[in-house]
């Protein structure tokens, strides 16, 4: 089994309910959620003028491979609804691979580590609210860590508790 790191998203529709009900779809595609952090409130980081979105963060495990587990994400938000046109623009629901154990991966279509997690506060700060010790496995620092130095001024604020998690 391999543990790995997700990072959900939404700033269209029902923001809330695109990201609880994407935790069902996830165990029914093989990823065994653990735990799931506070859900954020955060300003858009892009340059596409957007609504604001709220994110989480989760821990799973897996028996899939990495590229399986991009190819059910993928296959997810678009169950949501979501149509790519153009980067950075607005989704109902966007799931990340912010890490899978301490594996390094680039590959066509698919870097792990996520590489802009690291500049992003809104994947930091639930990370460092639910997994402050996990490491990054190439700087080798904390998630607690990585908040502290991050100088991202987009405001991420609360909005509500965990959401409950049937296991
Ligand atoms: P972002 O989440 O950065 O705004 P998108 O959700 O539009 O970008 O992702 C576009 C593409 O990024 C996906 O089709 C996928 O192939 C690729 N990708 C590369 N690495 C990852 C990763 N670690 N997690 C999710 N998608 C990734
Ligand atoms: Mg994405």
């Amino acid at each position: 089994m391999n543990t790995v790191h997700l990072g959900i998203g939404s700033n269209q529709g029902d923001r809330l309910e695109f990201i609880v009900s994407s935790l069902p779809r996830l165990a029914r595609a093989g990823l065994s959620v653990r735990k799931v952090s506070s859900i954020y409130e955060t300003e858009p980081v892009s340059p596409v003028p957007q609504d604001p979105y709220l994110n989480c963060a989760l821990r799973a495990v897996t028996r899939l491979s990495p590229r399986e587990v991009l190819d059910r994400c993928l296959a997810i938000e678009a169950a949501a609804g979501r149509v790519r046109r153009q980067d950075g623009e607005s989704r109902p629901l966007d799931l990340d691979i912010l890490l899978f154990g301490q594996s390094v991966i680039t590959e066509p279509g698919l870097t792990i580590p996520h590489p802009r997690m690291t500049a992003r506060r809104f994947v930091l700060t639930p990370m460092a609210e639910a997994f402050p010790g996990t490491r990054h496995p190439v700087s080798g620092r904390s998630m607690r860590q990585l908040l502290r130095e991050c100088a991202d001024p987009h405001q991420v604020v609360l909005y509500c508790k965990a959401p409950p998690l049937s296991l």
